[in-house]
């Protein structure tokens, strides 16, 4: 269609025509996402989460991906949430806000039914993102994601508020740790960070070493194959000694630090570095050995998917609870 033939009230009703389809497509991409997390295709495909799926497989931005995950989350629940995205009555960013609210709001201890949640959406009709977070601010306003935000507050002082993530937290806990300092600010953390980063700062031989082993043992070891920090053992692993050490570094020595994950389907290996575990590749649960052949280093999402394949779907979904934020599971052994 050559727009420039088109006389201006015409090229106004296509424009209007072609924002119409972008939301139905909106919808069907919703859809599809729901079902390829259902069937947890991203991580038969070795990809860590649905999110790494849509950003290195689909090709969306960041921002764009944790959109409409957001956005298909609120819809699993409440289904009405496509049909408002359909007809423009909500806009994707709106729902995809009022997803991150619910989250919040949940980590906090407060839930809502899925009326409750369609009353909030209903209420958020025709709204911008930023008149969305107003209204939700009303209700609670520390549930609210605040934008970043950078404030110059004296001619050397500038404030500079963010929300850190889960893993940024951890990270953070980690560039703490090898620091001097008995308790630094936050101020003081990042600037070390920076400073080892930009390389004006290196660490000791001693204190990389000590970063190493920490960071391989809290990386390496599944709540029953821990170094002995366990309050209590679970009864599968009574009377049993646990994984040695070294038998655990050299696992994660062998996955050279990442998940070990291929995919059967196109032969992709898993990038995921996060939160990564030994598990066994015959179930132990199923007599298998603490050999180290039968050791392995998978990230959550694949610990997820490996058990399932193993025990079924409808078995494991009562061990899993799923946290709405991507990528982070809570995994109980059956
Ligand atoms: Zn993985």
């Amino acid at each position: 269609m050559n727009l420039k033939l088109l006389s201006s009230p015409d090229l106004i009703k296509s424009a209007e025509t072609a924002v119409e389809n972008e939301r139905k497509a909106t919808g069907v991409v919703l859809d599809h996402l729901r079902e390829i997390e259902h069937r947890r295709l991203f991580a038969e495909l070795g990809y860590a989460s649905l999110f790494e799926y849509c950003v290195k497989s689909l090709r969306y931005c960041n921002a764009s991906a944790q959109l409409r995950i957001d956005a298909m989350r609120l819809s699993r629940e409440v289904p009405e949430v496509l049909e408002k995205l359909d007809s423009g009555e909500v806009s994707l960013s709106s729902i995809a806000t009022l997803q991150q609210f619910f989250r919040a709001e949940k980590k906090s201890g407060k839930s809502y039914a899925p009326s409750e949640k369609l009353d909030l959406v209903i209420q958020v009709e025709g709204k911008s993102r930023e008149e969305t977070q107003r209204k939700l601010a009303e209700i609670s306003p520390a549930s609210v994601i605040p934008l970043e935000h950078v404030r110059v507050l004296t001619p050397t002082q500038i404030e500079i508020k963010f929300v850190a993530d889960e893993e940024m937290m951890k990270l953070i806990a980690e560039m703490k740790a090898l620091m001097n300092e008995p308790s630094p600010t936050y101020a003081q953390i990042l600037t070390f960070a920076l400073q080892l980063a930009l390389g004006e700062k290196k660490l000791t031989p001693q204190r990389r070493a000590q970063n190493q082993v920490r960071r391989e043992t809290s990386q390496s070891t599944s709540p029953h194959e821990g170094t002995g920090q366990q309050k209590e053992r679970p009864e599968s692993r009574k009377n049993r000694p646990y994984i040695p050490i070294e038998t655990l570094r050299a696992t994660v020595r062998r996955s050279e630090n990442r998940c070990a994950f291929v995919s059967p389907v196109n032969g992709q290996r898993c990038k995921s570095t996060q939160a990564l575990q030994v598990e066994h590749i015959h179930p132990f649960a199923k007599n298998g050995t603490d050999d180290p052949e039968n050791l392995t280093l998978l990230c959550p999402a694949h610990q997820r998917f490996q058990a399932i394949q193993e025990y079924g779907a409808e078995k494991m979904e009562r061990h899993f609870s799923v946290f709405e934020y991507d990528t982070v599971f809570e995994l109980r052994r059956p």
